[in-house]
């Protein structure tokens, strides 16, 4: 196959149509019309084979995380996602692996109604990098900082799953895919929380009234809350009993095992947010009417530094905060 086979490949298979894309594949550039009274948010992401996923991960499972990381970014500004670009470095132009990569980035696009407008096609060691745009209403987009003393730390979904995913992965290599068969198995579970993470487009929109700011979890609790802490010039205090997930990988880990996956295991792509007391009740309705629900967690302190207490109060010590390429 050559270059411009395999873009026709990806373009059929991704073959969305928007009626704000004026110019989508095909010229050097797209061109896209942006809703009155909203702005555009983009957010780029690169997925390198062998470190953000395992090298013999299916190449539909590839092209949903792809774009799925990527719109967990829009999600966590509040934002409805529009348009992606798609910049492949591929070995090798294996017909198959690019047919199912595109299925895969296309069964996420189509539930978000993303159109693929662009990209790249180029040859090297396999690399992905997906650039997503959606929009916010002017002005309402969250932010990491805003986070004040006294506000109600949040997430909307379970955490350590995708972590746990990796670590049975790891126990039974050979097993590979066939984890994912039976959906009543926690560890198959996991693996699907690592191979299909699902965006929180909804709850994200959903907290958009409410929170005072918010991040989405992909290098782990302790090192996303950091940032949101830092930048907020405040610092926090959580309770590990509280953390959706932690108790149901107790039952299967030992306990250390449990709290550093829940903690820094990372890959988690629910969204942390913080929210005023006074909004809370809100914005849990908002939350609960997406099909989620909205886990306290602890709350925002005067005192700077992350504190997570046991089911003792005990203070807990994290070794490693969380994810750096460059660490
Ligand atoms: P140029 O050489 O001007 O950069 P290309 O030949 O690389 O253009 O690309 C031709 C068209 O195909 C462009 O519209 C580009 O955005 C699109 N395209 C290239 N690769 C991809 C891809 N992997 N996914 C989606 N669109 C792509
Ligand atoms: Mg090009």
């Amino acid at each position: 196959m050559n270059e411009f086979a395999l873009i026709d490949l990806i373009q059929s298979t991704c073959a969305l149509h928007r009626p704000d894309v004026r110019i989508g594949i095909g010229d050097d550039a797209a061109a896209i019309d942006v809703p009155e009274g909203h702005e555009l948010l983009i957010c780029t992401d690169t997925l390198v084979a062998g470190r953000h996923f395992p090298i013999n991960s299916r190449a539909e499972d590839i092209g949903w995380k792809s774009l799925a990381v990527n719109l967990s970014d829009l999600a966590a500004m509040g934002g409805t996602p529009a348009f992606a670009l798609l910049a492949l470095c591929l070995p090798d132009p294996d017909e198959a692996w690019v047919r199912a990569f595109a299925r895969g980035f296309s069964e996420l696009a189509s539930r978000h109604n993303v159109a693929l407008i662009g990209g790249d096609t180029t040859r090297g060691p396999l690399t992905i990098t997906v650039t997503a745009l959606g929009f916010a209403p002017r002005g309402m987009a969250l932010r990491r900082g805003g986070a004040k003393v006294g506000d109600v730390i949040v997430v909307t979904g379970a955490l350590g799953a995708a972590a746990a995913g990796l670590h049975y992965l790891g126990l039974r290599p050979e097993c590979g895919r066939a984890y994912r068969l039976d959906p009543n198995r926690f560890d198959h579970q996991c693996v699907s929380a690592l191979d299909r993470p699902v965006p929180q487009i909804a709850q994200g929109i959903a907290l958009r009234d409410y929170a005072s700011s918010a991040i989405d979890i992909s290098d782990g609790l302790a090192a996303d809350l950091g940032h949101v802490l830092r930048l907020s010039d405040t610092g926090a205090d959580i309770e590990l009993g509280l953390l959706p997930g932690w108790q149901a990988l107790c039952e299967v880990l030992a306990v250390e095992q449990a709290t550093r996956l829940v903690l820094s295991g990372g890959d988690d792509y629910v969204l942390l947010a913080t929210v005023p007391p006074n909004r809370l009740q809100a914005a849990e309705l908002a939350v609960k009417s997406t099909g989620a629900v909205l886990c306290a967690i602890g709350h925002v302190s005067a005192e700077p530094g992350l504190r997570i207490r046991d089911l003792q109060g005990n203070l807990i010590h994290i070794e490693k905060a969380g994810w750096d390429h460059f660490a």
